[in-house]
């Protein structure tokens, strides 16, 4: 085991599969998620080889607010590409607990956080849905318990 800078290539046990499986996931950059979040789609949602679109923050860049427009552009936009180029049909947006980009850069109070996460997914929904009528689209919200991670849906 070298340093990473050491390692001049690597290849991966996990075969390639060409086939798209039509479906994009758009959470928070949070690498302390990314395994969980992993499991939730190819396991439970059934969503192996779903497209990422990873940002910190995740849905929140849909939700409207206005410090965070730039990104509410760019991400609609990579999302719409996702959508005509991939053939994404099923949209998941995913919050997690304890979110930096909203303490941080929203600078929500931690006692408002979650109300305002689900509000946000709610607000996200509904956008994602303009982007086309066939689109189905679900929320969820990750929550730690102990050292595990669990989903909950959200309805919006
Ligand atoms: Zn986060």
């Amino acid at each position: 085991m070298g340093t990473p800078s050491e390692i001049m290539s690597h290849e991966s046990p996990i075969p390639f599969d060409h086939n798209r499986i039509g479906a994009a996931a758009v959470y928070c950059s949070d690498g302390r998620f990314g395994e969980q979040v992993d499991d939730l789609l190819f396991k439970t949602l059934k969503l192996p080889r779903y497209d990422r679109l990873v940002v910190p923050g995740g849905a929140a860049c849909l939700a409207g607010h206005f410090t965070a427009y730039r990104e509410e552009e760019g991400v609609a936009e990579q999302l719409r590409f996702l959508l005509a180029v991939h053939e994404v049909r099923h949209v998941v947006l995913i919050a997690h607990q304890d979110c930096a980009y909203y303490t941080q850069w929203l600078h929500v109070r931690p006692i408002q956080l979650e109300d305002r996460q689900r509000a946000d997914l709610g607000k996200a929904v509904r956008h994602v849905k303009r982007f086309g009528i066939d689109l189905v689209v679900s929320a969820y919200f990750a929550r730690r318990q102990g050292d595990r991670v669990s989903f909950e849906r959200v309805h919006v």
